[in-house]
Protein backbone atom coordinates (compact mmCIF):
# COMPACT_ATOMS: atom_id res chain seq x y z
CA UNK A 1 0.00 0.00 0.00
CA UNK A 2 2.82 2.12 0.72
CA UNK A 3 4.33 1.99 -2.80
CA UNK A 4 0.98 2.62 -4.67
CA UNK A 5 0.28 5.62 -2.28
CA UNK A 6 3.67 7.01 -2.78
CA UNK A 7 3.05 6.63 -6.83
CA UNK A 8 -0.25 8.26 -6.74
CA UNK A 9 1.16 11.34 -5.04
CA UNK A 10 4.54 11.32 -7.68
CA UNK A 11 1.86 10.79 -10.65
CA UNK A 12 0.66 14.24 -10.20
CA UNK A 13 3.31 15.75 -11.88
CA UNK A 14 3.01 13.18 -15.13
CA UNK A 15 1.14 14.81 -17.21
CA UNK A 16 0.04 11.58 -19.00
CA UNK A 17 -0.44 9.72 -16.12
CA UNK A 18 -3.40 6.82 -16.16
CA UNK A 19 -4.35 7.56 -13.14
CA UNK A 20 -5.29 11.28 -14.00
CA UNK A 21 -8.71 11.85 -15.32
CA UNK A 22 -8.58 11.68 -19.27
CA UNK A 23 -10.82 15.49 -19.51
CA UNK A 24 -9.62 17.42 -16.56
CA UNK A 25 -6.09 16.11 -16.12
CA UNK A 26 -6.89 15.53 -11.98
CA UNK A 27 -6.86 12.92 -9.86
CA UNK A 28 -9.34 9.93 -10.01
CA UNK A 29 -10.64 11.28 -6.38
CA UNK A 30 -14.03 12.35 -7.09
CA UNK A 31 -16.87 9.39 -7.83
CA UNK A 32 -18.09 7.92 -9.54
CA UNK A 33 -15.44 7.06 -11.60
CA UNK A 34 -16.61 6.15 -15.18
CA UNK A 35 -14.60 4.34 -18.17
CA UNK A 36 -16.17 6.15 -20.91
CA UNK A 37 -15.43 4.78 -24.52
CA UNK A 38 -14.58 7.97 -25.96
CA UNK A 39 -12.89 9.84 -23.37
CA UNK A 40 -11.47 7.33 -21.12
CA UNK A 41 -11.18 6.90 -17.75
CA UNK A 42 -12.61 9.83 -16.56
CA UNK A 43 -13.55 11.59 -12.85
CA UNK A 44 -16.94 12.43 -11.44
CA UNK A 45 -16.26 16.25 -10.77
CA UNK A 46 -19.31 17.81 -12.29
CA UNK A 47 -17.67 19.49 -15.91
CA UNK A 48 -16.30 15.46 -16.41
CA UNK A 49 -19.36 13.64 -15.29
CA UNK A 50 -21.73 15.56 -17.85
CA UNK A 51 -19.33 15.24 -20.65
CA UNK A 52 -18.78 11.50 -20.19
CA UNK A 53 -22.76 11.19 -20.36
CA UNK A 54 -23.09 13.43 -23.25
CA UNK A 55 -21.34 11.29 -25.47
CA UNK A 56 -20.02 7.31 -25.70
CA UNK A 57 -20.59 4.53 -23.49
CA UNK A 58 -19.82 4.93 -19.41
CA UNK A 59 -18.77 1.52 -17.32
CA UNK A 60 -18.90 2.06 -13.56
CA UNK A 61 -15.44 1.54 -11.99
CA UNK A 62 -16.19 -0.21 -8.59
CA UNK A 63 -12.74 -2.10 -8.10
CA UNK A 64 -10.67 1.07 -8.41
CA UNK A 65 -13.38 2.89 -6.10
CA UNK A 66 -12.95 0.10 -3.76
CA UNK A 67 -9.04 0.30 -3.78
CA UNK A 68 -9.50 4.36 -3.90
CA UNK A 69 -11.19 4.64 -0.40
CA UNK A 70 -7.75 3.52 1.60
CA UNK A 71 -6.04 5.80 -0.02
CA UNK A 72 -4.67 9.43 0.21
CA UNK A 73 -5.22 11.97 -2.73
CA UNK A 74 -4.06 15.26 -3.24
CA UNK A 75 -6.06 18.49 -3.65
CA UNK A 76 -7.29 19.56 -7.84
CA UNK A 77 -5.25 23.07 -6.37
CA UNK A 78 -2.04 21.26 -5.41
CA UNK A 79 -0.74 23.89 -8.06
CA UNK A 80 -2.34 26.79 -6.80
CA UNK A 81 -0.37 26.03 -3.25
CA UNK A 82 -2.85 23.57 -1.80
CA UNK A 83 -1.13 20.48 0.05
CA UNK A 84 -4.02 19.30 1.84
CA UNK A 85 -4.03 15.42 1.95
CA UNK A 86 -7.10 13.99 1.63
CA UNK A 87 -9.54 10.78 2.49
CA UNK A 88 -11.27 9.57 -0.81
CA UNK A 89 -14.46 10.94 1.17
CA UNK A 90 -13.26 13.99 2.28
CA UNK A 91 -12.18 15.42 -1.94
CA UNK A 92 -15.10 16.81 -2.82
CA UNK A 93 -15.77 18.78 0.46
CA UNK A 94 -12.31 20.14 0.39
CA UNK A 95 -12.11 21.14 -3.20
CA UNK A 96 -15.46 22.84 -3.49
CA UNK A 97 -14.51 25.13 -0.01
CA UNK A 98 -10.32 25.09 -1.28
CA UNK A 99 -8.37 28.33 -0.24
CA UNK A 100 -6.18 27.70 -3.13
CA UNK A 101 -9.38 27.62 -6.21
CA UNK A 102 -9.39 30.35 -8.53
CA UNK A 103 -12.52 32.48 -8.76
CA UNK A 104 -13.69 34.69 -11.15
CA UNK A 105 -16.15 37.70 -10.65
CA UNK A 106 -19.41 37.26 -10.64
CA UNK A 107 -18.98 40.69 -13.07
CA UNK A 108 -17.17 39.09 -15.80
CA UNK A 109 -20.15 37.69 -16.41
CA UNK A 110 -22.43 40.59 -18.60
CA UNK A 111 -25.51 39.23 -17.09
CA UNK A 112 -25.03 41.32 -14.48
CA UNK A 113 -23.63 44.35 -16.37
CA UNK A 114 -25.26 47.62 -16.68
CA UNK A 115 -24.74 49.74 -20.04
CA UNK A 116 -21.73 50.77 -20.51
CA UNK A 117 -19.64 48.88 -17.46
CA UNK A 118 -16.77 46.62 -18.26
CA UNK A 119 -16.03 42.90 -17.45
CA UNK A 120 -14.40 42.30 -14.28
CA UNK A 121 -11.73 40.30 -15.36
CA UNK A 122 -10.15 39.87 -11.91
CA UNK A 123 -9.49 35.99 -10.93
CA UNK A 124 -8.37 35.13 -7.47
CA UNK A 125 -8.50 33.20 -4.12
CA UNK A 126 -11.85 33.03 -2.64
CA UNK A 127 -10.67 34.55 0.77
CA UNK A 128 -9.20 37.87 -1.49
CA UNK A 129 -12.75 38.23 -2.92
CA UNK A 130 -14.27 40.41 -0.10
CA UNK A 131 -11.49 42.99 -0.61
CA UNK A 132 -12.28 43.15 -4.45
CA UNK A 133 -15.59 43.69 -3.84
CA UNK A 134 -15.04 46.51 -1.69
CA UNK A 135 -11.62 48.25 -4.14
CA UNK A 136 -13.85 47.84 -7.63
CA UNK A 137 -17.45 47.17 -6.96
CA UNK A 138 -18.58 49.68 -4.14
CA UNK A 139 -21.49 50.93 -5.90
CA UNK A 140 -22.77 47.03 -5.55
CA UNK A 141 -21.94 46.89 -2.25
CA UNK A 142 -24.05 47.74 1.05
CA UNK A 143 -23.24 47.64 4.52
CA UNK A 144 -26.41 47.64 6.92
CA UNK A 145 -28.97 46.90 5.03
CA UNK A 146 -30.09 46.72 1.32
CA UNK A 147 -33.28 49.02 0.39
CA UNK A 148 -35.28 47.24 -2.69
CA UNK A 149 -37.65 49.55 -4.33
CA UNK A 150 -40.20 46.81 -5.63
CA UNK A 151 -41.79 50.03 -7.68
CA UNK A 152 -39.39 50.29 -10.05
CA UNK A 153 -38.92 49.28 -13.05
CA UNK A 154 -36.26 47.40 -13.44
CA UNK A 155 -34.39 47.32 -16.83
CA UNK A 156 -32.38 44.13 -16.01
CA UNK A 157 -33.24 40.72 -15.98
CA UNK A 158 -30.34 40.20 -13.01
CA UNK A 159 -28.66 42.60 -10.17
CA UNK A 160 -26.10 41.88 -8.36
CA UNK A 161 -25.18 42.87 -5.05
CA UNK A 162 -22.52 42.00 -2.19
CA UNK A 163 -22.21 42.37 1.52
CA UNK A 164 -19.97 41.32 3.98
CA UNK A 165 -20.51 39.54 7.46
CA UNK A 166 -16.74 39.48 9.66
CA UNK A 167 -14.38 38.54 6.84
CA UNK A 168 -16.74 36.42 4.54
CA UNK A 169 -18.86 37.70 1.45
CA UNK A 170 -22.81 37.31 0.51
CA UNK A 171 -23.68 37.87 -2.70
CA UNK A 172 -27.51 38.89 -3.61
CA UNK A 173 -28.60 38.06 -6.90
CA UNK A 174 -32.32 39.70 -8.16
CA UNK A 175 -33.85 37.94 -11.19
CA UNK A 176 -36.58 39.06 -12.92
CA UNK A 177 -38.47 36.46 -14.28
CA UNK A 178 -39.52 35.63 -17.72
CA UNK A 179 -43.15 37.24 -18.22
CA UNK A 180 -42.11 40.17 -15.82
CA UNK A 181 -44.18 39.65 -12.94
CA UNK A 182 -42.40 38.12 -10.48
CA UNK A 183 -39.20 38.96 -8.80
CA UNK A 184 -36.95 36.16 -7.45
CA UNK A 185 -34.03 36.98 -5.06
CA UNK A 186 -30.96 34.58 -4.28
CA UNK A 187 -28.66 34.95 -1.32
CA UNK A 188 -25.40 33.48 -1.32
CA UNK A 189 -23.04 32.70 1.34
CA UNK A 190 -19.47 32.20 1.91
CA UNK A 191 -18.45 29.06 3.36
CA UNK A 192 -17.03 30.12 6.98
CA UNK A 193 -20.56 32.18 7.35
CA UNK A 194 -22.89 28.74 6.89
CA UNK A 195 -20.38 27.14 9.71
CA UNK A 196 -20.40 29.94 12.61
CA UNK A 197 -24.40 29.83 11.93
CA UNK A 198 -24.65 26.16 11.64
CA UNK A 199 -26.29 26.21 8.25
CA UNK A 200 -26.26 22.99 5.83
ZN1 LIG B 1 -12.13 15.05 -14.44
ZN1 LIG C 1 -7.24 22.32 -1.53
ZN1 LIG D 1 -14.86 42.21 -10.13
Amino acid sequence: MGHLQQMLFNEYTNENSELKCAICRKCLSVQPILHNSVYGNICGRWKCNSLGNSKGQNHEQQAYENVARYLIFPCMYRDNGCNAELKWSDVQLHEEACQFKKFFCPLSNNAFLKQGEKVCIWTGEISEFPNHVVESHSNRFFCESLVIDFQRNYTHEREIFFSKVLEDIILVIFHVNDSKSALFCKVWAGISILKIYNIK
